[in-house]
């Protein structure tokens, strides 16, 4: 039988851009690829990339503070809300142009526009042109949820965080995960008044626990209302703003209400189900190790398959598909050991096992050491940094590591190489310390802290 295309994948976002780009350019493979949306995807239009940018932005308000003390004579001014936004959009767009060009160098031919799937070998755009495909991929991502309750449609979501028209006054954030926190900190740094609402006991529920107690603490000195085992019952609008009723009678009124209270996979109606793709209960696609759904000519990569939700997991996983479907090498995706980053203020970077779920597994040291560290400390600043290790008694692996620090994102990525090589603590010990920085800290702790 012969398809229009080898390949036909349903989303431009980083799996399914890297997927079509090697499966056309190395592999040789006829595919096409549709977007209905911008190309790029969350990461690059509206998730990691302008998100890090509003971080870069809000880093200058403690870094005018700081330059006091080291001599400087400076003063701040007020944050252009609107210039900010303008070279933020102007970047994305360049971005977006540059993976558009990139498909189209690979060879990839692009629908801008909604596809759906019809059954295991076509597919369908808005447009009414159907296609043939050997292979379909599913890499449409996912999508803010919120709950629904009184007023939640007054709600925004990190979608359109980047589209204010100004910065609000005073605005609520709800939700404990990476989103919620991460913004709670961009904001405050920009100089709005942030109040932050999570159910639970602690924020960043699944992060080692004396690290989220490390980054919430830094966040409430920081200046972050942060009101925990607190809730949303209604939302009204009223002349003064958002009016917010809240399960513990912190009940005030915003400018804006952000929820960031997770993300679903996009399937609502892509046909996936009438197709035969099975999905799980938040509508997931499921797929085995290797990507493939239960329609064999069918695979999914990326958020929309809810397994690790993060850009480059995504991208391995579009890989992996590649290697496995088009190069006919069986290539898992491999899940372990990501590192990740939630970019508060201070950054929290981690790689493998919590203290807690390392304690569940084995018997193990804990290296832990909270301290000032010597640029705020200069300034006069109540900062502290944290630098665990979490290390195996019996192979004396480091099976966990957890820095709470300026820049923790980028030491993370360092030490993700050598726990993902099986490093031990004598091979940390064994390391000079580099002098004098935060992470050397990460070499020089010679007594256990605990041992469970
Ligand atoms: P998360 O799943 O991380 O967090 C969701 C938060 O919302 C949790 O605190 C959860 O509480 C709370 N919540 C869920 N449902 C409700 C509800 N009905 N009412 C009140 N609170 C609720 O989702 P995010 O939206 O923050 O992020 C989505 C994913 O995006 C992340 O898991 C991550 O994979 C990815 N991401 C990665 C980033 C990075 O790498 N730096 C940055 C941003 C996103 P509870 O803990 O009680 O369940």
């Amino acid at each position: 039988m012969s398809f229009d295309y080898d390949l036909f994948v349903i989303g431009g976002g980083s799996g399914g851009v890297r997927a079509a780009r090697l499966a056309s350019s190395e592999a040789g493979a006829k595919v096409a690829l549709a977007e209905e949306y911008r190309m790029g995807g969350t990461c690059v239009i509206r998730g990691c990339v302008p998100k890090k940018l509003m971080v870069f932005a809000s880093g200058y308000t403690p870094a005018f503070e700081d330059a006091r003390a080291y001599g400087w004579d400076v003063t701040s001014g007020a944050f252009d809300w609107s210039r900010f936004k303008t070279n933020l959009h102007a970047e994305l767009t360049r971005l977006e142009g540059i993976y558009t060009r990139n498909l189209g160098n690979a060879g990839v031919e692009i629908f801008h526009t909604r596809a759906v799937v019809k059954d295991a070998h076509t597919v369908e755009l808005a447009n009414g042109q159907v296609f043939t495909a050997k292979h379909i991929l599913v890499a449409t991502g996912g999508r803010p949820f919120v709950p629904e309750f009184p007023g939640s449609d007054l709600a925004v979501t990190s979608n359109e965080m980047f589209l204010l028209d100004a910065l609000p006054k005073k605005m609520l954030i709800v939700g404990g995960g990476f989103i919620a926190c991460e913004f709670a900190c961009i904001m405050n740094g920009l100089g709005v008044d942030v109040t932050q609402f999570y159910r639970g006991a602690q924020v960043l529920r699944g992060f080692d626990d004396e690290a989220r107690g490390h980054v919430a603490d830094q966040m409430t000195s920081g200046g972050v209302n942060l009101h925990v085992g607190t809730d949303v019952v209604s939302m009204k609008k009223t002349p003064d703003g958002i009016a917010v009723k809240s399960t513990t009678g912190h009940d005030d009124t915003y400018d804006v209400v952000m929820y960031a209270t997770g993300r679903n996979p996009n399937t609502d109606g892509l046909g996936l189900a009438e197709a035969g793709v099975k999905l799980g209960r938040k509508g997931e696609v499921v797929v085995d190790d290797y990507s493939q759904t239960s329609v064999p000519s069918i695979y999914a990569v990326g958020d929309v398959t809810d397994r690790i939700n993060l850009t480059p997991v995504a991208i391995r996983e579009g890989a992996a598909f590649v290697e496995t479907v088009f190069h006919g090498r069986p290539t898992k995706p491999d899940h372990d050991l990501v590192a990740s980053a939630v970019f508060t203020q201070p950054e929290l970077g981690t790689v493998g096992l919590t203290e807690e779920e390392a304690r569940e597994r084995e018997p193990i040291e804990v290296y832990s050491a909270a301290f000032r560290p010597m640029q705020t400390l200069f300034a006069g600043r109540e900062d502290r940094v944290l630098m665990k290790l979490i290390v195996s008694r019996e192979t004396r692996k480091v099976l966990g590591c957890h820095i709470v620090a300026p820049n923790a994102g980028e030491m993370i990525q360092l030490a993700a190489i050598a726990i993902k090589m099986g490093a031990t603590k004598e091979d940390f010990d064994r390391t000079v310390a580099v002098h004098p920085t935060m992470s050397e800290e990460l070499v020089t702790m010679k007594t256990p802290t605990r041992v469970a």
